[in-house]
């Protein structure tokens, strides 16, 4: 017996293509979603139609999903100092020191749910810092705000001070310990990562590993790739031995379909066939780029290559929680490439692609029967519609906010009093002359 409907919302949605990276518009459309938190039904409001619309001047998009994103980063967003080698020791190691304290990454923890819900973000891969207690206490966060992520603790065992860095031997039995007792929680809303923060971070024994416990335990990992060229020049050091960069983690079992490489920006041919040879995604994060000087990931080429890519806003280097802006971002990027990405195929990667990288498309990123009801209203001007609506969405930043956030029919925040409860009527009642 299937569940009785929860609620259905009426309004225009946009609706991702499972694959080809398409959206399509309805303009006023009924979502039926049942008691399970999952999508029954997406149908045209019939013509005589008198449930009134949800949220009046809104749009409906699947959840955006956030391919990456530090956690201890979250106060130091817009923290101006240089590239990326020094803007890590000047702005970020000092502020992920703080996260031994757990009062003060509880507060954050708070203020960074706060924020993926207000940008309408339901789904996010969150590399937390070093220390499991804070670990800890986002993932508490995220459970109780009712949000998606899949997290970890950033596996860090040199090249920082040492108040960031933790030994592997401690490191690896705290990533044992949270797996076993958060790994796939509420329904695997809640999911861990092995996350070796980049090469440079850690030693050839805890990449190692750290690959090894993804394979394992089916876990991704997640971590950084050629964001920047001393970086590179730094990690080739370190890693004499591996021909290159993406070398450096495959020597160490850390490349395969479970793996999520930020950035991108600075690979070689090479490299990218190897990608695609062991079906690695990539997570964009073309607003930190801009940030830290590093450059513009080839973004077209990824997506002909037929990687599967997300969108990340890589706070604190992304000065923006917004996925919009982000998409906003990719699309500068993608033309000072010489090849452009348009606002259909972003909107598609800030949702449906983001749901294919972090391995969450069976349930994610399309608004279909049988797909969790992670929905986003996003205000967007009533006479825009076509093409335009989809540029208002992404390239307007004074545009409209977004007015409610859920996951599996769930309102975390917004207008909830709206949603009308009970059953779609098959055709409508007609009212009374
Ligand atoms: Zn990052």
């Amino acid at each position: 017996m299937a569940d009785s409907p929860l609620a259905t919302i009426r309004g225009r949605v946009l609706a991702p293509s499972p694959r080809s990276r398409t959206i399509e518009q309805w303009p006023d459309a009924l979502v039926e979603v049942a008691a399970d938190g999952r999508i029954a039904a997406l149908r045209e409001a019939p013509p005589d139609c008198t449930r009134p619309v949800t949220w009046p001047g809104a749009v409906i998009l699947p959840g955006l999903v956030d391919a990456h994103v530090h956690y201890p980063q979250t106060r130091i967003l817009g923290s101006a100092s240089g590239p990326l080698l020094p803007w890590l020791e000047r702005s970020v190691f000092p502020e992920e020191a703080r996260f031994a304290d757990p009062g003060y990454a509880a507060a954050v923890a708070e203020e960074m749910c706060e924020a993926f819900i207000a940008q309408g973000t339901t789904l996010a891969a969150i590399y937390c810092s070093a220390h499991p207690g804070a670990t800890e206490i986002l993932l508490e966060a995220i459970e109780r705000h009712g949000l998606r992520a899949v997290a970890g603790l950033a596996l860090m065992d040199r090249s920082a001070p040492p108040p960031v860095l933790l030994p592997a031997a401690e490191a690896l039995a705290a990533c044992d310990d949270l797996h076993a007792r958060w790994h796939g929680r509420d329904d695997g809303r809640i999911r861990l990562s092995m996350i070796p923060r980049f090469a440079i971070s850690c030693t050839p024994e805890l990449l190692r590993d750290a690959g090894l416990r993804s394979r394992e335990h089916e876990l991704l990992l997640q971590t950084h790739i050629s964001e920047n060229p001393d970086e590179i020049e730094h990690t080739l050091e370190l890693f004499p031995g591996s021909r290159d960069y993406l070398g450096v983690y495959e020597d160490h079992g850390c490349v395969g379909p479970l793996t999520v490489l930020a950035h991108c920006i600075h690979l070689s041919e090479d490299e990218w066939s190897r990608l695609r040879a062991q079906d690695v995604a990539v997570a964009h994060c073309p607003d930190s780029n801009f940030f830290l000087g590093s450059g513009c990931m080839p973004l077209r080429k990824a997506l002909e290559l037929g990687l599967r890519v997300g969108l990340g806003t890589d706070v604190g280097a992304g000065r923006t929680f917004s996925l919009r802006r982000v998409a906003a971002a990719a699309y500068d990027a993608s033309l000072l490439r010489g090849a452009m990405v348009g606002p259909e195929e972003l909107l598609w990667l800030a949702t449906r692609g983001g749901a294919r990288a972090l391995h969450q498309d069976d349930r994610l990123g399309c608004i279909a029967p049988g797909f969790d009801a992670d929905l986003v209203a996003v205000d967007v001007p009533a006479r825009l519609s076509g093409p335009a609506l989809l540029d208002a969405l992404l390239f307007r930043h004074d545009a409209g906010p977004v007015r409610a956030t859920m996951v599996r029919g769930r309102v975390l925040r917004g207008e909830a009093p709206t949603l009308e409860p009970g059953p779609t009527p098959g055709p409508e009642p007609s009212r009374p002359a």
